[in-house]
């Protein structure tokens, strides 16, 4: 069946097309082109959003659960629960994202969202859903003393054999992970998992300037909820944070909820990676959606009061969403809401090596993509063609 759907603009992200005609069959991509070049579809239907843009689904590359579910617990049967949820807020993708646990917890975690993730797209019926693309392994190789919430009893120092065992036990499906780079042995597995083309993001690390830009050398290409969990930036002793904003060959993420980093130091961080390298992440734990309460966060438990989320005195992931995110940005920054959405789409994608399939709205490509208002408001989530 063929849709042809019509908007006011639309973003592929890396170009803004005014009055789009997107043309859906079988739940892919078939043309993008100007509504002004064509009279009304024949042998189609036909769906106009008026003043609406059409963008990628969002891409989260860092997301623990959502609507009550937490991704190292949940079964593969309730995870679509938490797709639907997540396509109320524009995301068509996302990796499930561990925190440090027990060994074999995190390896049975990772069965299952390997299990999940093999499961078949189904292109018609049904509600729309998120999808797991990958698994980001957040741990279990972090710093003592940029921890954060992660348990300190769990946390493991890097090896290659260690490594191993958790790629194994999600059969590859292992596409990020967050490591501190300061910590012995980290260098190895840094090279190693960059040989198997996962994204190396540096994070929840005390490392010093030159530390960091080794890892870069040895693999590293991007960085985990920058300023969130690193050695302070100090302007004579930089650190990590002053390889993450200096470097232009990294990407790096932040988590733009106004509670994790101040509007200003998120505006920084924005003029230093740029349109084409700043990358949202939401951080979102099982609470998200739902109302104040306690959670549990893979080991850990969190209280959520009037949106923070805390286990103990530090910050536990959040609640926050991806249409918020985009919109914070816009609020922030003079950034306009096509360059917070590339920062929601394409730049994850490019991050993590799947911008051929995902992040951005071409012929060829899935249909995934999110209706926003003009005030960056999810009007729909369409993924795999499901949602029309
Ligand atoms: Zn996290």
């Amino acid at each position: 069946m063929k849709t042809v759907v019509t908007a006011r603009r639309l973003y592929t992200p890396v170009e803004e097309i005014t009055n789009p005609w997107l043309v859906i069959e079988d739940g892919r991509i078939t043309e993008i082109s100007s509504r002004a070049a064509h009279a009304a579809p024949a042998n189609a239907s036909f769906v106009d959003f008026g003043d609406a843009a059409l963008a990628p689904g969002f891409l989260d590359i860092h997301m623990h659960g959502g609507a009550g579910l937490d991704v190292m617990r949940a079964s593969a049967a309730e995870l679509p629960r938490l797709g639907q949820f997540l396509t109320s807020h524009g995301v068509a993708g996302y990796f499930a994202t561990t925190v440090a646990a027990p060994l074999d917890v995190t390896c049975s975690a990772l069965e299952r969202l390997a299990d999940a993730i093999e499961e078949k797209t189904k292109v018609n019926g049904g509600p729309p859903e998120a999808r797991p693309l990958g698994i980001h392994l957040e741990g279990p190789f972090l710093s003592h003393k940029r921890r954060g919430v992660h348990p300190p009893e769990y946390l493991v120092e890097p090896t290659v054999p260690i490594f191993e065992k958790l790629w194994q036990a999600a059969r590859g499906h292992v596409r990020m992970i967050t490591i501190a780079p300061e910590i012995p042995g980290a260098m190895e597995v840094i090279a190693e998992a960059a040989r198997r083309r996962i994204c190396v993001s540096i994070g929840h690390s005390d490392a010093e300037l030159p530390v960091a830009r080794a890892a870069v050398q040895a693999g590293a290409r991007h960085a985990t909820h920058t300023f969130n969990a690193m050695r302070p930036l100090d302007h004579r002793n930089p650190g990590i944070i002053g390889e993450v904003l200096s470097d232009d060959t990294m990407t790096a993420d932040i988590i733009v909820d106004g509670i994790h980093v101040s509007p200003e130091v998120v505006k920084v961080f924005l003029q230093a990676k740029g349109p084409e390298r700043a990358v949202l992440i939401t951080d979102a734990i099982s609470a998200t959606g739902m109302p104040d309460g306690r959670y549990q966060l893979g080991p850990i438990q969190v209280d959520v009061k009037d949106g923070k989320a805390t286990a103990g005195d530090s910050l536990a992931g959040s609640v926050l969403t991806m249409d918020r995110a985009v919109r914070n940005v816009t609020r922030f920054s003079n950034w306009t809401l096509a360059q917070a959405v590339r920062a929601a789409t394409l730049n994850p994608a490019q991050a993590v090596g799947l911008s051929a399939k995902y992040g951005k709205l071409a012929a060829g490509v899935e249909a995934n993509f999110v209706v926003l208002s003009s005030a960056g408001e999810v009007v729909k989530t369409v993924v795999g063609g499901r949602g029309l």
